[in-house]
C-alpha cells in the first residue's frame, strides 16, 4: 500500500481554520469591532452593503499600526495582545488568539489602511485569499480602516449557505448591540446600504440602552447595583410588565465582554419568579466585573461562553441583587400564577378576574360589545352574525347540497370519519346553540353523527384570520378601522426600518400609517379584525418572525406576514366562549378553504368515532 497522508496546502488549511472564526458576516463584524476597541478607539464606524455579503468596513480612530505590524497582522497567531501563556489569565483585551484577521483574509478580499498617531504617512495593504497583492505607503487618516469585500468569494458552498439579507442583518445588529452596549463611552455608527441605522454618541449605560432600543425604554429600566468581594454587578433589568415572549433583550457582560450563560440567566429568571408568567423572558442588561484570574474565557472559539471559578456564589448574588432591586422599586407585588397551564392570556390580564376552566356557558359575554375588549377576545365577524348557519359546513366540501339549509341524507363530510349527514344538523336545530360545548376553555366539542368533533379554538381562529388576511393582502381589499386618535408606538430603529420595508403589505391588511419617525410610528387605522390594544403586540411579533425567517419575496413573504399576524391576533386558549361565539367560530372555520389544518400545519379538528368509544366500554 502506498503512503496516503499529505500535508494540506496552506490556502486549504487557512480556509478550514477560517471556518471556525467566520461563520457569517456578523462574525467579521464582531472581530473588526473588537479589534478597534482593543486599539483604544473612541469613535468607530461600521459600514455595510447587502447585509455584509458585499462589504463590511470598520473605521476607527485608534492607535493604528506600523507598516511592519500591518503586514504581520494577517499572519496566523500574530497578536500584540499576549506574549506569554500567563498573560491568558489576566486578559483585558477582546482578542488574543491572533487568528481573526488571518481567517478573514483567507476567505475575502481585504483592504487595510492604517496610520499610527505620531506618523505622517500610513500604509495600505490589499490581501485576497491570504495573498498580499499590494502594499504601499498612503496618505490616510490616523487610525485604521479595514474593508472586507466579497465574503466567502472562494468558498461558494459557504456563501450559498448564508441566510437572506434580513436574517444576516439581524445577526450583525445583535453583534453591534453587544459591542455598543459594553462600551457606552465609545461613539458608534452603523450604516447599511447608505442608511444610517444607528448613531450612538458617547454616553452612560442608561443613555446607550435608550439610544439603541428607543426612548420608551427609559421608563422600563430598574437599576441594579451591588459590590461584594468577588463580584461587582451593575446595570438594569426591565420591569416585569415588559417581559417578552422572545429572549431579545437579555445581555450579560463580564468584564465588558458579552457572554452567554444559561446558568446566570437562570439566576435572573429566579429573581423574577412570581412576577412574570413562566413562558415570558425578563429583559436585562447586566454588567459583571470579576477578577480576570477567576474566569476562563478560552473555552469557546467564538468566546461567548466563559467558565467562572465560583459559579454558585455568582448565581446567588445575581439572584439576590435583582430581587432586591425589584423590591426597592416596589414592583414586586405578590402575584399567583398557579393557574391552568393552558391559560395563555397576556400578563396584563392574568391578575384580573380569573376565568375558571369549566364548560359553563358565559351568558354575560357579548363578543360584539366593548366588554369583549376587556377580555382581549376578538370577534371581528359581526357582519356575518345573522347569516351564521350550519350550512356553511358544506361550502367547498361537497356539492350535494339540495336546497338552501337542507341537505340530502347521503351527504358525507370528508373530514369526518364516516357517515355524517346533513340530517344531523336539521335534527339538532343548530342555530339556537346548545350544539357545541367548550372544554377547558380550549376545545370546542360538537356531536356529529359518527361521534364527536373536537376543534382547537386558537388554531381554528388562526386559520380563519389567515385566510381572510391572505385574501385581503392578495386582492388589496382590506377593511380598515379608522382610529379616533392615532396610535403612537415606539420601536427600535432597525425595527422601524423592518416595518417600513413591509409597509405596503401591511397596508393591504388594513393598517393605515401616519408618519414614520426614527424610532416611532403613528398608526391611523388598523385591520378590521384587530383590536387597538393588540396592534403593538402584533407588530412586535411580526418583526420578530420576519427577522427569524424571511423568504425573499412574493407569495411566501405575504404568507409569513399573514401567518404571524393570524397567530398573534387569534383568540387564545384559556378564553371562555359562549354558545354564540362558539357557533360563529365553527361556521367561519368551515367557510375556510382548508379548515382542518392551521396555517402552520397543525391539526385544527380531530374526530372521535363512536365505534372507538364503544370499544372502551367493553
Ligand atoms: P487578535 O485581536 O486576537 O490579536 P487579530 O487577528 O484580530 O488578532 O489582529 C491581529 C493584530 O492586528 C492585533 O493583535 C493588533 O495588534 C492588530 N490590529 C488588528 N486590528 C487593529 C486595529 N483596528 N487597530 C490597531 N491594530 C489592529
Ligand atoms: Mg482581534
Amino acid at each position: 500500500m502506498p503512503d496516503i497522508i499529505q500535508l494540506l496546502p496552506d490556502h486549504v488549511a487557512n480556509q478550514i481554520a477560517a471556518g471556525e472564526v467566520v461563520q457569517r458576516p456578523a462574525s467579521v463584524v464582531k472581530e473588526l469591532l473588537e479589534n478597534a476597541i482593543d486599539a483604544s478607539s473612541t469613535s468607530i464606524a461600521l459600514l455595510l452593503k447587502d447585509a455584509g455579503k458585499t462589504l463590511i468596513s470598520v473605521t476607527d480612530n485608534g492607535t493604528g499600526m506600523s507598516p511592519a505590524d500591518a503586514l504581520l497582522s494577517f499572519e496566523r497567531h500574530a497578536t500584540s495582545k499576549i506574549k506569554i501563556a500567563e498573560d491568558l489569565f489576566k486578559l483585558n483585551t477582546k482578542g488574543f488568539r491572533g487568528e481573526a484577521l488571518a481567517s478573514i483574509a483567507a476567505i475575502a478580499h481585504v483592504s487595510l489602511k492604517t496610520k499610527q498617531q505620531d506618523q505622517q504617512i500610513g500604509t495600505k495593504i490589499n490581501v485576497q485569499g491570504s495573498k498580499v497583492v499590494a502594499q504601499e505607503p498612503a496618505v490616510v487618516p490616523k487610525g485604521t480602516t479595514i474593508a472586507v469585500k466579497n465574503l466567502f468569494f472562494n468558498i461558494p458552498a459557504r456563501r450559498n449557505f448564508l441566510k437572506s439579507n434580513p436574517v444576516e442583518t439581524r445577526h450583525i445588529i445583535d453583534e453591534f448591540h453587544r459591542v455598543a452596549l459594553a462600551h457606552p463611552s465609545i461613539s458608534f455608527t452603523m450604516t447599511h446600504n447608505d442608511d444610517l441605522v444607528f448613531n450612538l454618541p458617547p454616553s452612560n449605560v442608561r443613555q446607550r440602552i435608550v439610544n439603541i432600543f428607543g426612548s420608551k425604554t427609559n421608563e422600563k429600566l430598574v437599576p441594579v447595583e451591588e459590590t461584594t468581594a468577588i463580584l461587582k454587578i451593575d446595570g438594569f433589568v426591565l420591569k416585569p410588565d415588559f417581559a417578552k415572549k422572545s429572549r431579545g433583550q437579555q445581555f450579560f457582560f463580564v468584564n465588558d465582554r458579552f457572554i452567554k450563560s444559561p446558568y446566570l440567566n437562570h439566576a435572573v429568571n429566579a429573581a423574577f419568579e412570581g412576577l412574570i408568567k413562566p413562558s415570558l423572558h425578563p429583559g436585562y442588561f447586566l454588567f459583571l466585573e470579576v477578577d480576570p484570574q477567576s474566569i476562563d474565557i478560552n473555552i469557546h472559539p467564538t468566546k461567548t461562553e466563559i467558565k467562572f471559578d465560583d459559579e454558585h456564589a455568582l448565581y446567588a448574588m445575581v439572584r439576590a441583587t435583582i430581587k432586591h432591586s425589584l423590591g426597592q422599586f416596589s414592583i414586586a407585588p405578590v402575584l399567583d400564577f398557579n393557574r391552568e397551564s393552558s391559560l395563555d392570556t397576556p400578563y396584563d390580564y392574568s391578575n384580573k378576574k380569573p376565568i375558571s376552566p369549566t364548560i359553563d356557558v358565559d351568558r354575560d359575554f357579548n363578543p360584539f360589545s366593548t366588554s369583549a375588549k376587556q377580555k382581549n377576545i376578538n370577534f371581528p365577524y359581526k357582519r356575518d352574525k345573522d347569516t351564521a348557519h350550519w350550512d356553511s359546513l358544506y361550502v367547498g366540501l361537497n356539492d350535494t347540497k339540495t336546497t338552501e339549509g337542507s341537505y340530502s341524507p347521503e351527504t358525507h363530510l370528508t373530514f369526518e370519519s364516516d357517515q355524517v349527514t346533513g340530517s344531523l344538523f336539521e335534527e339538532q336545530s343548530p342555530v339556537g346553540g346548545g350544539l357545541t360545548f367548550q372544554l377547558q376553555n380550549k376545545y370546542i366539542i360538537s356531536p356529529i353523527k359518527s361521534g364527536m368533533m373536537v376543534i382547537h379554538q386558537h388554531l381554528a381562529h388562526q386559520r380563519i384570520l389567515y385566510e381572510e388576511l391572505l385574501k385581503n393582502i392578495t386582492v388589496h381589499q382590506a377593511v380598515s378601522q379608522q382610529l379616533l386618535f392615532p396610535l403612537e408606538l415606539t420601536f427600535s430603529i432597525p425595527d422601524i426600518q423592518a416595518l417600513q420595508k413591509i409597509q405596503e403589505q401591511l397596508e393591504h391588511t388594513g393598517f393605515v400609517f401616519g408618519a414614520f419617525g426614527e424610532d416611532t410610528l403613528s398608526i391611523k387605522g388598523i385591520p378590521a379584525a384587530l383590536l387597538e390594544g393588540q396592534a403593538s403586540m402584533v407588530l412586535e411579533q411580526l418583526i420578530k418572525d420576519i427577522m427569524d425567517e424571511v423568504p425573499d419575496a412574493g407569495f411566501s413573504q405575504n404568507d409569513l406576514l399573514v401567518r404571524s399576524m393570524a397567530k398573534s391576533m387569534a383568540i387564545k386558549t384559556g378564553v371562555s366562549l359562549n354558545s354564540e361565539e362558539r357557533e360563529h367560530l365553527v361556521n367561519q372555520l368551515f367557510m375556510c378553504k382548508e379548515p382542518s389544518i392551521s396555517p402552520s400545519n397543525q391539526a385544527v379538528i380531530i374526530t372521535l368515532d363512536a365505534n372507538d368509544l364503544d370499544k372502551k366500554f367493553i
